[in-house]
């Protein structure tokens, strides 16, 4: 809406001057003017990676499985079934900036049929139940096991994106 996405923030408050040219160095597409580590690297370019704290991965999913912040740990990632928090509660992290779309629904989907469908196969060969009994397990079974697996697939991919510093993760804060 506002149009701050191009745009270094830090031209625009010259009384006088009604447009002062962007100063040639902070032409940063993707990050305006956070670096907020001044360890006196300053980027030169918005495609190379900047040097930043290490999220390790594997903690990072564990906690986005249990549905925790990545960051912290303890706060929740959710509210609700499936809505991401926009902050953690307790470190302020923020989680706004996660794409998860409908990645944990292919991921669930996924896991779920290719679970399914072989051991359907294998029960109907070894006892033959009848079709209904058959129908009836599998159809609840299925169900449960993808409402267990959609909200913890969902945390563990919004923190993959949140320790790769995909997506607006990476932008400084912003
Ligand atoms: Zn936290």
């Amino acid at each position: 809406m506002h149009n701050h996405p191009d745009q270094p923030q830090q031209t625009a408050p010259t009384a006088a001057g009604p447009a002062q040219p962007a100063p040639p160095a902070q032409t940063d597409a993707a990050d305006p003017q956070a670096q907020q580590q001044g360890d006196g690297n300053a980027p030169r370019r918005s495609d190379r990676p900047e040097p930043r704290p290490e999220r390790p991965l594997k903690p990072a999913l564990r906690r986005g499985w249990r549905r925790r912040c990545p960051n912290c740990g303890s706060g929740p990632l959710m509210k609700g079934f499936l809505k991401v928090r926009d902050h953690c509660p307790v470190c302020r992290e923020t989680f706004s900036h996660h794409r998860a779309d409908d990645g944990p629904a292919y991921l669930t989907i996924l896991i779920v049929g290719h679970l399914s469908a072989p051991l359907m196969g294998s029960v109907w060969m070894a006892w033959q139940p009848e079709p209904l009994v058959l129908f009836t397990v599998f159809a609840i079974g299925t169900v449960a096991l993808s409402l267990y697996l959609l909200p913890r697939l969902k945390g563990a991919m919004v923190a993959f994106q949140w320790a790769r510093y995909m997506h607006g993760f990476g932008a400084g804060g912003a």
